[in-house]
């Protein structure tokens, strides 16, 4: 028996053969991909796992993939930093720190793309395509010239000059829309009807999205078999942070971790662009869309698809949600840079202001152990950080050295 049974409906009992599609023709909810446990508990256990290689496909057990031919750029299994420095300074027990932004591409997208990568040439589409906040155009652009696709990434035309080029060089066509991500969505959904190729994150969502839950697989794993008091994950559509918590509950399912009961979810988002967390903290089930405003170019999505279902995992683990200012964000990413040696894009900035906030609420007890994701690389997003780095001109001698720096 096959371990991927079909696609299901996350709405309503409607099931589906596997296929690229992506909502239910009786309710229109989102389809999510169902695996047959049984058959998988069979062959996937802790040793087989840490036998496997170095990078994601060491759960590809646990994935919707098929075959063996895998579109493989390294990515996944990115280090878990027990981040003692920043510990001190906020007067917590352990941090730990999930550093996504030294994949492949710079972030975490590469875990989705390397899975919907790989489906895409197991339907033999020949074209890669996505509507990208940017992270993602890098790394559906870097997958594409790896498993030679045609590819076009879609993305709003005000995004950093920085993530372009990072796209670019990979050689796929790069379609800037004048207007936000939400505008290039709406193309890309429509495109998506009309032309046979994959939208990674639109045709192909439920097999791209499955990608996140690896990052729940690797912090068990790297923790020794066991999930944190707290997670503190960014989010723009808010499907990183409902994958974590499945990567927690299907490692419970198939006996590898107890039941993740004490672990508590908490968002964090730039308040530029928070429809989850200000909804979270209205007491309301759905996000209000809201046009996005923020630095975090990354998280700026103002009608975010998992809103509803992130809203309701922080409530249920018992967590919460925030919203940090440009002003915080900038300060999280140097207190990041100066405290660990991490140097993370606006995102990671949204999370460890979300940290400095929620131990200063005292949401966090001091004997606790928590997890932050950091899910983008800092050169990406350069440009909100640039005052701070004018270096100091001197003469080539000593005395304008001893001159220029009289306490060394
Ligand atoms: C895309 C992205 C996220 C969040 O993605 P979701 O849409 O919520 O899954 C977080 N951080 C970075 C750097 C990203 O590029
Ligand atoms: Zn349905």
């Amino acid at each position: 028996m096959s371990k991927v049974k079909s696609l299901k409906c996350r709405e309503c009992p409607e099931e589906y053969e596997i296929s690229p599609k992506y909502v239910c023709d009786m309710c229109f909810g989102p389809l999510e991909i169902s695996y047959n446990w049984k058959e998988i508990k069979k062959s996937v256990n802790k040793n087989s796992i840490t036998n496997g290689p170095k990078s994601i496909w060491r759960y590809k057990s646990l994935l919707p993939i098929d075959g063996n031919d895998v579109i493989d750029i390294g990515t996944g299994f990115t280090p878990l930093i027990s981040a003692d420095n920043l510990s001190n300074f906020l007067g917590l027990k352990k941090i730990w720190i999930k550093n996504d932004s030294v994949n492949p591409t710079y972030s975490f997208k590469d875990r989705v793309v390397s899975v919907a990568s790989t489906k895409a040439k197991e339907f033999n589409f020949d074209t890669f395509a996505c509507a990208s906040t940017g992270n993602l155009a890098g790394s559906v652009a870097a997958h594409g010239a790896k498993a030679g696709f045609r590819t076009l990434v879609f993305i709003p035309s005000n995004l950093e000059n920085e993530k372009i080029v990072a796209a670019s060089i990979y050689g796929p066509e790069v379609v800037a829309i004048k207007g936000n991500y939400d505008d290039v969505n709406r193309l890309c959904t429509e495109l998506a009807e009309t032309k046979p190729w994959a939208f990674v994150n639109i045709n192909l969502r439920p097999f791209y999205s499955e990608g996140s839950k690896t990052v729940g697989f690797e912090i068990a794993e790297q923790l020794g078999w066991k999930t944190p008091d707290h997670i503190i994950a960014p989010a723009a559509s808010g499907s990183l942070f409902i994958k974590v918590w499945k990567g927690f509950n299907e490692f419970f399912e198939i006996g590898l971790i107890e039941k993740p009961k004490n672990t508590r979810m908490h968002i964090a988002q730039p308040k530029g662009c928070s429809p989850i967390s200000t909804s979270f903290n209205e007491g309301k089930t759905h996000p209000l869309p809201v046009i996005p405003k923020t630095i975090a170019k990354s998280l700026a999505i103002g009608n975010p698809a998992d809103g509803y279902y992130a809203i309701k995992l922080a409530k249920e683990t018992r967590g919460s949600a925030h919203a940090v200012s440009d002003d915080e964000i900038v300060k999280g990413i140097s207190l990041l840079a100066r405290t660990e040696g991490i140097f993370t894009e606006t995102a990671g900035g949204v999370v460890i202001a979300t940290l400095v906030k929620m131990v200063k609420q005292e949401l966090i007890s001091k004997d606790e152990e928590v997890v932050v994701l950091i899910t983008g690389n800092g050169l990406k997003t350069q440009e909100v950080i640039s005052s701070l780095s004018a270096p100091t001109e001197i003469n080539p001698t000593i005395k304008s050295f001893e001159d220029s720096f009289p306490n060394y």
